[in-house]
């Protein structure tokens, strides 16, 4: 039973959080929600722990299909950045604040970026796609992150500041919501074949990182390496999805906050060095 203790403890972690803004928020939806997600995490982890070569496809579905359609399209709740400071300027602690602040903003301070790993719906297709390891070195291209940033927060102020009513308002993030979607699906396809890379999109231009990587340099969990096993084979680097060269256990290793905690390197390694 002891090496099941981590995704019992990450099944208490959730219910506690489902249960506490239950109570205290008066919303049985909280309940659901975060049960929903422990319950999703703790499986991964399961399987994990079981060597199941899917475990980590299994709760990206879960998780990212949940956000995707169920929040998203059903419940109509901007999921996306452009949500998040939405529902910031309006001040309402609703499904997108919560997720940015528990997945996007504090949580990776904890699991780093496994939000990118394990629940993301825009990953989640681009994982389906043919190149699983990068075919070429990084581009020089982190910069366009910054601009994608810096739109979506113009976008949603500009809506505010032209003083537009609250009903439309709520029907343009809906729409907003799908048409940057598709717009994030189609990028993220293209910039994989072109880069052959299936997380080019994640390097490059995803808005999210703006938080994601300065939160995750502080990530108490960490891949780490035993220097008394390695034979600096290579082999890790050469199957990470993200460039990260994880045989550095310092902070500041090369890429150390793109680490999306997938795994690849564990799984590879020749002298169970990581
Ligand atoms: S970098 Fe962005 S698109 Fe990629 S997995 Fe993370 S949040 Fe999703
Ligand atoms: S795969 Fe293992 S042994 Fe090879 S360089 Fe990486 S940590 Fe060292
Ligand atoms: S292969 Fe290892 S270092 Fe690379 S992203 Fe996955 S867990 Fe992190």
């Amino acid at each position: 039973m002891k090496k099941y203790a981590m995704p019992i403890l990450m099944l208490a972690v959730f219910e506690t959080v489902a249960v506490t803004l239950w109570l205290t928020k008066h919303d049985i939806f909280y309940l659901f929600n975060f049960s929903y997600i422990g319950c999703s995490i703790a499986l991964g982890m399961f399987l994990f722990i079981r060597k199941n070569r899917y475990a980590r496809r299994v709760v990206q579905l879960l998780v990212g299909l949940y956000m995707l359609v169920y929040l998203g399209l059903i419940s109509r709740e901007n999921m996306q950045i452009e949500g998040f400071w939405y529902y910031l300027f309006k001040g309402a602690f609703v499904a997108a604040t919560i997720h940015y602040a528990v997945a996007k903003i504090v949580g990776p301070l904890l699991f780093g970026r496994g939000w990118c790993g394990y629940a993301c719906w825009t990953a989640m297709v681009l994982d389906f796609l043919p190149f699983k390891t990068p075919a070429g070195p990084r581009k020089k291209l982190g910069w366009i992150r910054y601009v994608t940033f810096a739109l979506s927060l113009i976008f949603v102020a500009a809506l505010f500041l032209a003083g537009v009513g609250e009903e439309p308002l709520e029907r343009i993030m809906f729409w907003a919501f799908i048409i940057g979607n598709a717009l994030y699906y189609i990028a993220g396809i293209v910039l994989a074949f072109v880069f052959r890379d299936n997380r080019a999109f994640c390097k490059y231009i995803c808005p999210v990182t703006v938080f994601l990587k300065p939160m995750s340099y502080f990530a108490l969990m960490r891949v780490k390496c035993d220097k008394s096993k390695c034979v600096s084979c290579g082999k890790c680097r050469r199957v990470c999805p993200m460039d990260v060269d994880v045989t550095d256990n310092s902070r500041k290793r090369e890429n150390g906050t793109e680490c999306i905690l997938c795994m690849e390197c564990v799984r590879n390694c020749p002298k169970n060095a990581l």
